[in-house]
């Protein structure tokens, strides 16, 4: 596009110096005076209904709502150079329109001659009118003629161009964005100059600009929105996971009961205790702390899903002592019995914990090993290692079974999460956490399928 397409075309007219040098003389009074100055930068536009070159109501506020606005006020068919500047907006228009912008201008003439104009010059863009220049005084646009140069329009204006009066608009382009306000504007006394197209395209990119900006700004709105979204998913699953625990805790209050007066011919043992031989009197032993344990497991269950704090009871106790007779215990267990478990243990001193709980983390860890180790084609080990790592003691349980990809191992500490069917509950992780946790120590999985899975928690030292 030629940058200043209207002032060439306007020097193309010729105009006598005498005519050039009257309107810029007027111009500078109207300056002087501070009349048809325009609304500024940065107002509002006042709103306004006009008709358009068709006769129909045109309301500014209602094309606001779908697209920043060029308004261009003119001053009448009968001006020369109001015409050269209507036909480079027309030529402009495909442009003002790829970049969303609506051109609309306004002169004090009826529809009629509007329509007219429109179809002489082949325009697209609407015509309106403002025969009694309400809208063109609201813009602050309104001048008299001076007489000075009243003489020069005389063969150009029908009388009843102007309403019998000398009032006409200072020709004017405002840029408005979509909130109505004043982005750009080019308002002259001196009527021989005009906004060029060029401008009203810089306008609407500097415009489109700060769109830009408010999309991001919409962007990083939607992107609170979303992790809120986010949030409120995961409390709902978690509220999901509380009922179905408080469902849990019902259930377990009932079998309670139940599984205690099951439990209850083991102490018969103590008749028998007598009859025994020492290594038949250790079974028996195992077989109490077992009962122990299983009604502290269902206590704890019942406990967990009615969300009470538990109490735990620790003391210093030996690392390996206990590993050895977690080892002795799962030894018992008919899925574990067959597995061979290897010791790495560095460290030799105590750790301060509530053991039967510790016991019950180790007892459920050993059994997950052994479960990834059936039907493996090689030989499977489980490795218990500890050691001593930044004034905590680590004990890592590993296994060379079938191990986890990262699908399963994002969701393995949800409760009832297991991929064992019926034979599994999706409680055992749940708990090692929740009792690690309660320890004030840390627990956590890493995994390859098929290759190594390594479980591993934190605990304090005992003294
Ligand atoms: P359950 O043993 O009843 O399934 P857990 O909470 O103990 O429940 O374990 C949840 C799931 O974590 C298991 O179903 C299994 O998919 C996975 N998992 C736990 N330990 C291991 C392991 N050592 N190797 C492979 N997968 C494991
Ligand atoms: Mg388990």
């Amino acid at each position: 596009m030629v940058n200043n397409k209207i002032a060439a075309s306007i020097t193309e007219l010729d105009l006598s110096k005498d005519y050039i040098l009257l309107v810029d003389s007027m111009s500078q009074q109207l300056g002087e005076k501070g009349i048809a100055t325009g609304i500024s930068l940065g107002e509002t536009a006042p709103d306004f209904c006009l008709k358009n070159h068709q006769g129909e109501d045109v309301y500014l506020n209602e094309i606001l709502q779908t697209a920043p606005v060029i308004l261009s006020f003119y001053r009448g068919d009968w001006c020369p150079i109001c015409q050269i500047e209507l036909k480079a907006q027309q030529e402009a228009l495909e442009e003002i329109t790829a970049m969303g912008g609506r051109l609309l201008a306004i002169a004090p003439q009826t529809s009629e001659k509007a329509l007219r104009l429109y179809q002489d010059m082949g325009l697209d863009f609407e015509l309106l009118s403002d025969p009694e220049q309400k809208v063109i005084k609201n813009y602050q646009l309104q001048f008299e003629v001076p007489e000075s140069l009243r003489q020069f329009h005389r063969n150009l204006i029908k009388k009843d161009d102007i309403n019998g009066s000398w009032d006409l608009p200072v020709p004017a382009t405002f840029v408005l964005d979509q909130q109505g306000v004043v982005c750009g504007r080019y308002v002259s006394a001196d009527f021989l100059t005009r906004m060029e197209p060029i401008e009203i395209i810089g306008t609407l990119e500097r415009l489109l600009g700060k769109d830009e900006a408010l999309s991001a700004y919409l962007h990083s709105k939607n992107e609170i929105l979303r992790n809120t979204l986010k949030e409120l998913t995961q409390t709902q699953a978690q509220l999901l996971q509380k009922e179905k625990k408080a469902v849990i805790g019902d259930l377990t209050s009932g079998l309670v009961h139940e599984i205690k007066n099951l439990l209850n011919p083991i102490s018969f043992l103590d008749l028998m205790m007598n009859d025994l031989s020492v290594k038949h009197q250790q079974y028996a032993e195992y077989i109490y702390d077992s009962r122990t344990r299983i009604l502290e497991l269902i206590d704890e269950v019942r406990l967990l899903s009615k969300e009470e704090e538990v109490h735990y009871k620790t003391s210093s106790y030996s690392l390996s002592l206990l590993i050895k007779e977690v080892v002795n215990l799962s030894l018992l267990d008919e899925d574990v019995k067959n597995q061979t478990i290897y010791f790495e243990l560095n460290y030799q001193g105590n750790v301060q914990i509530d053991k039967n709980k510790i016991i019950q983390v180790l007892l459920n860890l050993i059994r997950n090993a052994a479960h990834a180790l059936t039907n493996m084609p090689e030989k499977g080990i489980i490795t218990i290692k500890t050691q001593e790592e930044n004034g905590f003691v680590t004990i890592s349980i590993i296994d060379n079974g079938i191990g986890m990809g990262k699908e399963v191992l994002d969701k393995i500490w949800q409760p009832f999460f297991t991929t064992k069917g019926d034979n599994g509950t999706g409680l055992g992780l749940d708990i090692c956490r929740n009792i690690i946790e309660n320890h004030g120590g840390e627990i956590g999985c890493e995994s390859q399928i098929n290759k190594e899975t390594r479980f591993y928690f934190s605990l304090g030292k005992g003294e």
